[in-house]
C-alpha cells in the first residue's frame, strides 16, 4: 500500500502546521478543525502550483481562498512588520534584500531575528537566508537576505 499525499507531506514537514507552527496530530480525523489537511503556499498563482504543506484544517487557507498570513508574534518589538509570506515569495522569485521591521533597540531587533530565521527554517526550509541589523532614524531596521 502506498502513503497517501497526506502521510507524504506531514512527514516531510515534520507534522507540523505551515502556518501557526503547532504540531499537528496526524491521528486526528481529517474533519477535525485541529485534524491534518493540505495546503499550498502558492495554490492561487496561475499555471504552477507551488510545494504543498501541511496544516490544520482549520488553518488551511486554499479551500477558502483566503490569503495566508503567518502572524508576527505579539510577544517581538516590531514597528511596521512585513508581511512574512508575501516577503518569502519576493525572495523566492528575486533573491535580494528586503526590510522586514523597525525596532526600538538593538536587542529587540536581534529577538526579532533570532525568531524570523527560526521561522523560516520551518516555513522554507529550501532557501537560505540571512539577516542584517542596521542602525538609523532613531531605530533598528531588520533586513532579511537571501
Ligand atoms: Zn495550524
Amino acid at each position: 500500500m502506498g502513503m497517501s499525499k497526506l502521510d507524504e507531506v506531514g512527514d516531510r514537514e515534520s507534522w507540523r502546521c505551515w502556518l501557526c507552527d503547532e504540531p499537528v496530530d496526524p491521528n486526528m480525523s481529517v474533519n477535525d478543525p485541529r485534524g491534518p489537511s493540505v495546503d499550498g503556499i502558492f495554490a492561487t498563482k496561475k499555471g504552477k502550483g507551488g510545494p504543498e504543506r501541511l496544516a490544520h484544517r482549520a488553518c488551511n487557507t486554499k479551500k477558502g481562498a483566503v490569503a495566508p498570513v503567518v502572524p508576527w508574534p505579539d510577544s517581538l518589538f516590531v514597528i511596521d512588520p512585513a508581511p512574512i509570506i508575501g516577503t518569502v515569495e519576493r525572495l523566492t522569485r528575486k533573491p535580494g534584500r528586503v526590510a522586514v521591521a523597525r525596532c526600538p533597540s538593538q536587542a529587540d531587533a536581534e529577538d526579532a531575528s533570532a525568531w524570523l530565521l527560526d521561522r523560516l527554517s520551518r516555513l522554507a526550509p529550501e532557501l537560505a537566508f540571512e539577516t542584517s541589523i542596521e542602525s538609523g532614524g532613531g531605530g533598528f531596521l531588520l533586513v532579511l537576505r537571501r
